[in-house]
């Protein structure tokens, strides 16, 4: 592409399209970052420069761009049958057969899914299932949802109402009601006074505290990634999970995990619930599900609500044009049967995710970090001001955002959420790879510090 081509494109794109998150004036004279191609774990923009990408696009390109498989996929399910939909007692072969790999793939208890075709959609379609569920139930009065704060469900209406990123809502008119949040379990921010253990158990105490202000009877469903991404990469205390578990099974309340960033593989399990023991009634799924390559997305449902759903509940009056898509569904088949073949996930749990634990954890050496954390291949920085306290720089000088920028100076995409480095690398990085990826973090840490003195 010759610069006065990019030049054109950017301006078309700076005059025209109002990007996600973004934004709009800031976008100034210089316009939008152009990326034109990809390959394996690496992007390219309009001047050949190549970036590692850290994010895997958006948390989604687990299998690593350019993939012929998944082209070829694509290619022959166009031409078989692009698109039909799936309502009124219609199917295609691809979104049958990956209903039917799917559940094979999640906990035993799994065994049906709702196609969607996106993360927000799929958060939007369980919580009607919740409320559906405990209505057929007899029990109606069971409304309340309860999320986390700074958690991150999708931006829909109801995805932006289960999560609880308060910019968001600032944003866009009242929220779905009867949706509620308690504390995050982001120790690092919020629980340095105690051990992690004992904050776990403090957030779970935080849950059966707003159950009892609701009214446990009241109470349909508790949702939650099993390792909040967007809000920070936070990895949750060991004793979280357990704590919180315990308190939603004595009170008879349902649990729907959000699984759109962890589910296929990026835990090193196919699912966070299973690293986590979750045994969830509904996980909401996409991004890795295809590998970003083609969107889809889809709640599974485990039998209890399935069961009462299909027995008592007649027609499900909800559905979207793209629900279980030919063709989006033939890229995630492949997808999933690549994963498999390749041993993808068993690579994350035994060779990458601990690969980069160590080599990342060595991170916090550095003095601009206070704590290094990683899970699989998630992993987050935390960038401080002042190391023995933890406490973060002020605001306005925007230390995140500036480490970001000069992570693209250097070659590298990293996230920032405030003052929180984020990664989620392709599942395929190699370990050499991963030597690159901790190098380059390095230089555009020393860089940072410097431009911050
Ligand atoms: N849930 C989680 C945990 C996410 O991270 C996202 C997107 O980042 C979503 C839901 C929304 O997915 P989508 O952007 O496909 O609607």
């Amino acid at each position: 592409m010759t610069p006065s081509d990019a030049a054109g494109l950017k301006a078309l794109d700076r005059d025209h399209y109002l990007h996600p998150f973004t934004d709009f004036k800031a976008l100034g004279d210089e316009g939008s970052r152009l990326i034109t191609a990809a390959d394996g774990i690496y992007i390219e923009d309009d001047g050949g420069r190549r970036f590692l990408d850290a994010m895997a696009g958006l948390w989604c390109v687990n299998l690593g761009y350019g993939r012929q498989e998944l082209v070829d996929a694509a290619s022959r399910q166009l031409q078989q049958l692009p698109y039909y939909n799936s309502f009124f007692k219609t199917t295609n072969p691809p979104a049958a057969e990956l209903a039917e790999t799917l559940c094979g793939l999640a906990p035993d208890h799994i065994n049906r899914v709702f196609f969607t075709g996106s993360g927000s959609e799929a958060n939007d379609t369980a919580l009607r299932m919740v409320r559906r569920y405990w209505a057929l139930e007899g029990q109606p009065e069971k409304q309340w949802i309860i999320g986390r704060d700074n958690a991150y469900h999708g931006s829909t209406v109801a995805g932006m109402s289960l999560g609880g990123m308060a910019p968001m809502q600032a944003q866009g008119g009242p929220c779905v009601p009867g949706i509620t949040h308690i504390r995050q379990p982001y120790w690092f921010d919020e629980g340095r006074d105690m051990s992690p253990e004992a904050f776990g158990k403090v957030c779970a105490d935080a849950l059966e505290a707003r159950i009892q202000a609701l009214g446990p009877d009241k109470v349909a469903a508790f949702i939650a990634e099993p390792v909040q991404g967007a809000g920070g990469a936070i990895i949750p205390p060991e004793s979280y999970w357990p704590a919180i578990k315990e308190v939603l099974s004595r009170h008879d309340i349902l649990l729907v995990v959000d699984e759109v960033i962890c589910g296929f593989g990026r835990l090193g399990e196919w699912f966070g619930s299973v690293h986590y023991d979750l045994a969830p009634d509904l996980m909401s799924v996409a991004k890795g599900l295809s590998s970003g390559y083609l969107p889809i997305g889809g709640v599974l449902v485990g039998d209890r609500v399935a069961r009462t759903l299909i027995d008592d509940g007649g027609e499900f009056h909800h559905g979207f044009t793209y629900s279980g898509h030919p063709t989006c569904a033939a890229v995630a088949l492949e997808n999933l049967r690549l994963m498999a073949a390749e041993g993808v996930v068993e690579q994350v749990r035994r060779v990458t995710g601990p690969y980069l634990a160590k080599h990342w954890k060595a991170l916090e050496r550095h003095p601009l970090i206070g704590e290094a954390r990683s899970l699989g291949l998630i992993g987050a920085l935390e960038i401080v001001a002042d190391k023995a306290a933890g406490t973060h720089f002020d605001k306005t000088l925007k230390a995140g955002e500036t480490c970001r920028e000069i992570c693209f100076e250097f070659g590298l995409v990293m996230r920032s959420v405030g003052d929180t480095m984020i990664i989620s690398p392709p599942l395929v990085i190699t370990e050499a790879q991963i030597d690159e990826l901790i190098a380059l973090a390095t230089a555009a840490l020393d860089e940072t510090a410097r431009r911050l003195q």
